[in-house]
């Protein structure tokens, strides 16, 4: 079945798009949340659990105060107010990964509450408001085995792996973002960059979305142009890249407003966004009120943190963004449009990273959103995701500083790291890249040149020194791209003088 969507503008000209976002952030403690099994997924099935996260009765959870910590940090960095007392709820229902049959989750006293983060997209600031981030653990990873998708669907059998269950997660929840119009898909993709460069920031978490570190749920709805009345939204669940999320709100509003405008109403629910196709499918439907059940947990003495505690925390954020934002810009002398295309790529800390392994903005700015964007585009994936890291990229241009390679032959040594070939080093000996400046070499090839184009050679003779480009060409294409083009020029002008 395929969806009927409107085009793009004409959804702009009938409809107010409103967004909403719930981020999940998964935390890097040693331990889990509620015991002290490592909180490390993956591994061997079911090695890194005990009674308390497999729900064993008589098991007593205990709180994890790293994680309360990071859950603080992380809302004070979200300009949020903390508790000053709080408690985990019991959020009640049944699923195969879930030992307990309830998840250990916080509904109406969440710790960190009405936050705001000022995002920007093409030079403009949209403030979007956090309503609350909250604390709770994951749940364990079923594997469906025997079908052909992965899915339950067709499968003969399901394990499911509790190494998983009980890893803090923090969850941060939006209230509505409106008014963006036709850039709501970028101000969806910016906000979940910008709040995963703040998590990296604060070290709290990998962060990393294709791992699952840092998964994204798609709020959206649709009002009638200017009604300022919230329509009826789906939540598009699990959206694993910055770039997923602008495709899936993009896709949303024009299915959404295909369907209102042909007189239909938007059923509430879920959806699952296919990264391949770049559609979403229906998943299940979901009330307003869901009737979790949900119930102070007995188990666990509430959260109150002291104000003291709070401040000392307060004391440990990283630079607000805007400001590091600017000061960044200053260091590196960037133009305005340099640095909006930086942040807007994702690449600001990926820059800031090449530059502190050794290379100058400039070339480093230039890579990041040349060679390795274009990348990005062509596979499918965020700049971040790319298998190369800013060591990697800072080598490159280190070799092309020292004039081992040229910018040409530098882009073979892209294509062979990202290839997997390994260091930019081993590529350039393995791939034979390395640029030949020895005179011996050079001069041969210099005189091959000088016999295959007397008339050329005449002319620079006769001083028409422009005319040496011609031979250089020549050269270049001899050695195939690899010859020193600054000494070869020196020895046609030495051989001709
Ligand atoms: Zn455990």
């Amino acid at each position: 079945m395929t969806d009927t969507l409107m085009p793009f503008d004409d959804v702009l000209a009938a409809f107010d798009p409103a967004l909403g976002l719930e981020v999940h952030v998964e935390l890097n403690t040693a331990s889990k949340m509620f015991c002290g099994c490592p909180a490390v997924f993956g591994g061997e099935p079911n090695a890194g659990v005990c009674p308390t996260c497999l729900g064993l009765p008589g098991a007593m959870p205990v709180v994890n105060g790293k994680a309360v910590e990071s859950a603080i940090r992380i809302g004070l960095a979200l300009n949020c107010d903390i508790a000053e007392w709080c408690r985990f709820a019991r959020k009640n229902y049944f699923y195969p990964d879930m030992p307990k049959n309830f998840q250990t989750s916080q509904y109406d006293e969440p710790i960190c509450f009405d936050g705001w983060m000022d995002v920007d997209v093409d030079g403009e600031t949209y403030r979007v408001e956090i309503e609350r981030a909250h604390m709770e653990e994951d749940t364990g990873k079923s594997l469906h085995v025997g079908g052909a998708t992965g899915r339950i669907h067709g499968a003969d059998y399901s394990l499911v792996d509790y190494n998983r269950a009980g890893i803090p997660l923090i969850e941060i929840v939006t209230r509505p973002i409106t008014g963006a119009g036709e850039k709501a898909p970028e101000v969806a993709k910016a906000y979940v960059a910008q709040l995963r460069e703040l998590i990296v920031a604060l070290g709290v978490s990998e962060a990393r979305m294709d791992q699952g570190n840092l998964r994204a749920d798609v709020n959206l709805s649709l009002a009638p142009k200017g009604s300022g009345v919230l329509g009826t939204r789906t939540e598009t669940k699990n959206v694993n890249s910055f770039r997923s999320v602008e495709r899936a709100v993009r896709y949303e509003m024009q299915r959404h407003a295909a369907i209102l405008s042909g007189g239909g109403t938007i059923l509430q629910e879920t959806r699952h966004w296919h990264e391949d196709t770049g559609i979403t499918t229906s998943g299940r439907e979901k009330s307003d009120a869901e009737d979790y059940r949900y119930f102070p947990e007995p188990d666990l003495v509430p959260v109150a943190p002291s104000r003291e505690w709070v401040d000392e925390l307060r004391g440990t954020l990283p630079e607000n963004p805007t400001v590091r934002r600017s000061r960044l810009q200053a260091e590196w002398g960037f133009s305005d449009l340099e640095m909006r295309d930086t942040v807007g790529a994702g690449a600001l800390g990926l820059v800031e990273e090449t530059i502190a392994e050794g290379a100058a903005p400039q070339a480093a700015r230039k890579w990041w959103l040349g060679e390795l964007a274009r990348r990005s585009n062509e596979d499918g994936v965020d700049l971040v995701d790319l298998p190369i890291t800013p060591a990697q990229v800072a080598r490159i241009q280190a070799l092309v500083d020292d004039r081992t390679v040229n910018d040409k032959l530098a882009r073979q040594v892209f294509e062979g790291v990202l290839a997997g070939e390994g260091s930019p080093d081993e590529v350039v000996a393995a791939r034979g890249l390395a640029v030949v400046s020895d005179d011996g070499a050079l001069g041969a090839a210099v005189d091959t040149a000088i016999a295959a184009n007397p008339d050329v050679a005449d002319k620079i003779r006769e001083g028409k020194v422009a005319a040496a480009g011609a031979l250089i060409g020549a050269v270049m294409k001899e050695m195939r791209g690899q010859a020193d083009a600054g000494r070869v020029r020196e020895l046609i002008l030495e051989k001709l003088a």
